[in-house]
């Protein structure tokens, strides 16, 4: 993989975002610089091309952002996996855990194929929740996870002992 760290000077670190005691990663200073962000896809790109991958699914709402972008690189489709209420026709939910309180996903029923290979595109892993979410819809609908990606991991967080089975690609980390 390529060593994207440098690309960290472009992340910017907001404390107290969306409240108070938490560091919110907040990636849009990375999008709005060329290189930065022709980079980051670069190296998404370089880590699946080849690795025959039909979908990227990327999860509201910042994974719409770099999930389009890859899955161009790699001639694959998107699907977008979207809050409650978002996708008109007909859908597929799953509810998870949050610290207080519960959340949902959606994604249309004729979304993935049986067999398809997809990768989940998110902006940042943190618990894993929202990504484990993710990889029960793609698995409830038959389709094969073939690989996580993420742009930035919180370590210290572990979320990806949570799916010990995934390929996690994450490239910029902190603890
Ligand atoms: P998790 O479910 O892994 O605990 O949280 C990951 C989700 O929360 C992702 O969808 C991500 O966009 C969002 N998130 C949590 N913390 C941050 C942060 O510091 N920066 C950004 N950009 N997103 C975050």
């Amino acid at each position: 993989v390529i060593n994207c760290e440098p690309l960290k000077s472009l992340i910017r670190s907001v404390p107290d975002f969306p409240k108070s005691g938490i560091l919110f990663y907040d990636i849009t200073t990375l999008l709005k610089d060329k290189a930065g962000f022709a980079e980051l896809i670069d190296a998404f790109a370089q880590y699946y091309i080849g690795k025959q991958i039909d979908l990227v699914l990327g999860i509201e709402a910042r994974g719409f952002i770099f999930g389009p972008a890859l899955a161009y690189r790699l001639n694959a489709g998107f699907v977008p996996v979207r809050k409650p209420g978002k996708l008109p026709a007909e859908t597929i939910t799953v509810k998870y855990d949050l610290e207080y309180g519960s959340d949902s996903l959606q994604i249309h029923k004729d979304a993935i194929a049986p067999g398809q290979r997809v990768i989940i595109v998110d902006d940042l892993l943190a618990t894993g929740g929202t990504m484990q979410a993710t990889i029960d819809l793609v698995k409830q609908m038959g389709g094969e996870v073939a690989g996580i990606a993420v742009a930035i991991e919180l370590d210290f967080l572990k979320g990806r002992n949570r799916f010990p089975e995934y390929d996690v690609c994450s490239l910029l980390h902190y603890d």
